[in-house]
């Protein structure tokens, strides 16, 4: 038994062709501020439906709302 909270459970995202949902990459927009030296982000990170996302567990790849997890469960 496990209590860890899964990337399905907390955000809704698995992988549709072989549902994992551990190892899925995909590009964040976040918040940086800017000087000679280097970028610092801050914030949380976010993205959008339209983010390409890869899971890494099988190479499938596509967009966030390709990896939207809607199986409902009975
Ligand atoms: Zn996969």
């Amino acid at each position: 038994m496990s209590n860890r909270v899964t990337v399905r459970q907390l955000i809704g995202l698995a992988c549709p062709k072989c549902h994992d949902d551990a190892c899925l990459n995909l590009i964040l927009t976040t918040w940086a501020s800017l000087s000679a030296d280097r970028t610092q982000p801050f914030g949380d990170p976010e993205w959008d439906q339209d983010a390409p996302c890869v899971c890494k567990a099988c190479d499938f790849s596509g967009i966030v709302a390709d990896f939207a997890y809607t199986q409902v469960q009975s």
